[in-house]
């Protein structure tokens, strides 16, 4: 399999180098040059299989270069092993024909562990195949960072620093990033915000030479391909959970930066009976316009209550862009050039297709926690606010009853009391027993002043130098 540029001018890779890098060097993100198509005789077969196995069989097409059937197996095995339910990503059902998908049976609550988890694991396996060394360098406003640490903290081959603003991401969060032990593990609290944090991580990455040329940086943000490849797997899972493929499902899903309703597309395009995919957006709605409007445009960041759905632009929507201009490379680059300047907007019959692809619709913080209360009082069953902007689209978009409609779960409520509070409810979501302790773990983690140069000395001094 190899992998090309959205924006079409940089080489064509390899999944292990697609693996080690981040934006592809003409500014674009890599995506597979074709798909694996799976017959519906085939994906029937897979009814029953487990877990991990069912995510050998999704993923396997596209590592095949780089990673021997038996070496993915057991990684997969391991991966999933960690995952604290039978099912890895057990159905609730709220409804007739409605579901939830909980994503958050992973060690740090999110379903950003499916992808992390197994891409620390294909890194160190890759590195330690070529006897290399790479620095993950990233800036979080919460999930992600906790998900990575927790992915790479086995590694050998990988140092890994976090950037959070310091004193600005919320308790538990914090504490999931520092009170994991191990001296591959740098948690640098800036004292900033956010975008200080992410334009220091951006500057790094274009300008390595603070590293001496002895290592250099990798991302695990969710431009990197494995991410979104190993999302793919849990609508095969829902599906057959479901009565799949013989029948089909629709997903809502919580959206921010594209990538996980970007894997829910790419199942569709692997053979997988899919009827629709809402996009459920918070107020932060760039996406939820664009469906609407055909007008791509940047607004201001509004801080909501679904904090890890809270972004200016998607940066996976270029992977759909490419699609919708038949994979023309040139076209995509002019427009995103154009959006950066001012709004956009594409072909009209190009738009009408992707209005055929996707439903969206954006909900407020109120509308948040209406939905939360009004599932808690009918189901007492609590949902984190990111959960209940996917419930609430669902139920507003759904063309048929008939057709079951699962939404992605994708924190445990007990990520957000927050919301829970303000959603009027007097219930205190509670930790799972492997977190119980968090409150009384040992957090390390230094404090920086919002200096690159700080930060990349720092950097360049605590790595473990291979
Ligand atoms: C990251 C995240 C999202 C958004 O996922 P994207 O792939 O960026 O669309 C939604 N909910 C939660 C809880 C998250 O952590």
């Amino acid at each position: 399999m190899r992998y090309i540029s959205t924006r079409g001018s940089a080489p064509a890779l390899g999944f292990e180098d697609v693996l080690l890098t981040g934006l592809a060097p003409d500014g674009g993100l890599y995506v597979p040059e074709s798909l694996p198509r799976f017959s519906v005789e085939e994906i029937r077969s897979w009814r029953g299989l487990s877990y991990s196995e069912l995510a050998f069989r999704v993923m396997h097409p596209f590592v095949e270069d780089a990673v021997p059937a038996d070496d993915f197996r057991s990684m997969l095995d391991e991966t999933y092993a960690v995952f604290t339910h039978g099912a890895v990503a057990p159905l609730v059902q709220l409804d007739s024909n409605e579901w939830v998908m909980e994503l958050f049976r992973g060690p740090t609550l999110a379903f950003k562990d499916f992808a992390l988890q197994l891409l620390g694991r294909l890194l160190d396996y890759v590195l330690e195949k070529r006897q290399q060394h790479v620095v993950i360098m990233g800036a979080t406003s919460g999930d992600t960072g906790s998900a990575a640490i927790e992915g790479c903290r086995r590694c050998q081959h990988v140092d890994i620093f976090i950037l959070h603003p310091h004193q600005r991401v919320s308790e538990v969060q914090r504490r999931q990033m520092t009170t994991v032990a191990g001296d591959n593990i740098h948690n640098l609290a800036i004292k900033g915000n956010f975008d200080d944090c992410q334009r220091m991580v951006k500057a790094s990455f274009n300008d390595q030479s603070f590293l001496g040329g002895k290592t250099r940086l990798a991302a695990v943000n969710s431009i990197n391909w494995a991410r979104i490849m190993a999302q793919i797997v849990y609508y095969f899972h829902a599906s057959l959970a479901l009565g799949g493929p013989d029948r089909s499902l629709s997903f809502s899903v919580p959206t921010g930066n594209f990538g996980d309703i970007f894997a829910g597309y790419l199942a569709r395009q692997m053979g997988l009976p899919i009827n629709q995919l809402v996009i459920a957006t918070n107020r932060n709605d760039i996406l939820h316009r664009f469906m609407s409007g055909n007008r791509y445009e940047q607004h201001k960041l509004e801080h909501t209550l679904s904090p890890s759905m809270d972004i200016m632009v998607s940066s996976n929507f270029e992977r759909l862009l490419f699609d919708l201009h038949g994979r023309d490379g040139q076209a995509v680059k002019d427009l995103l050039e154009n959006a950066s300047q001012g709004p956009v907007s594409i072909a009209d019959y190009r738009w009408k297709h992707a209005r055929q692809l996707f439903d969206s619709e954006a909900v407020d913080d109120e509308a948040t926690c209406a939905m939360i209360r009004e599932i808690y009082q009918q189901n007492e069953y609590l949902l984190d606010p990111h959960t209940a902007i996917g419930v609430k689209a669902a139920r507003d978009c759904r063309r048929d009853p008939q057709v079951p409609m699962v939404t992605l779960g994708t924190a445990h409520p007990a990520k957000f009391p927050d919301a829970i509070e303000r959603a009027g409810l007097s219930v205190r979501p509670e930790l799972p027993r492997h977190m119980a302790d968090l409150f009384e773990q040992e957090e390390r983690f230094t404090v920086l002043d919002d200096d690159i140069g700080a930060v990349q000395s720092f950097i360049a001094e605590h790595w473990k130098h291979g």
